[in-house]
């Protein structure tokens, strides 16, 4: 419960709407595109499915023609390919569907940026689980390692530092929780 503050479909004006979430759109991703060839040669069309939708790119080189938008495509010197945004220009790696158009353009925002908002640290224990296979959530079991693995205990002495804040963390918010329950039982008398 504490760790959606921000992100819920209640219509509260004050929280971010799931459907400007980078996570929960369609996007185009220059770099997989190259990998799969859809730059490879001119004319070469490439056919996206997402469920039960579909959408066609066609190399019109140097652009990429997405569904009937024009897309214009950079190459850097590590010879990664760009979009140029179709709005504002902006080199990116990602465009979003329908617009087709960058994260700004589109008014997305990262989920990272309302979820887990009054978690401190809460992705940083996530990231240092993952380093060491651990299931990602936090307060779950460490795998064991023998003790000469120095990477091994430097990272879990991290983990279990870090969810002993965030312990610190959440039972601040069960006092203020409690505080505002008594004061309420004293205000109606429960
Ligand atoms: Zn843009």
């Amino acid at each position: 419960m504490v760790g959606c503050f921000g992100l819920i479909q209640d219509g509260h004006s004050s929280h971010f709407p799931p459907d400007r979430l980078v996570e929960n759109r369609a996007r185009i991703d220059a770099f997989k595109l190259n990998r799969a060839g859809a730059f490879a040669a001119d004319g070469v069309v490439t056919q996206l499915r997402w469920g039960d939708r579909g959408y066609r790119l066609e190399r019109q080189a140097p652009n990429i023609l997405a569904g009937n938008i024009c897309v214009p495509v950079v190459w850097d010197l590590q010879a990664r390919p760009w979009f140029l945004c179709p709005r504002c220009w902006r080199s990116c790696k990602h465009l979003y569907l329908d617009e087709i158009a960058c994260r700004r353009c589109c008014g997305l925002d990262y989920s990272s940026r309302h979820l887990h908002r009054s978690m401190p640290g809460i992705h940083r224990i996530e990231r240092w689980r993952k380093l060491i296979d651990a299931d990602p959530r936090p307060f779950t079991p460490l795998p064991h390692r023998p003790p000469h693995h120095v990477r091994f205990h430097r990272i879990a002495a991290n983990i279990i530092a870090e969810e002993a804040t965030l312990v610190g963390h959440l039972a601040s918010i069960n006092r203020d929780l409690d505080r505002r329950i008594r004061s309420r039982k004293r205000l109606y008398r429960w």
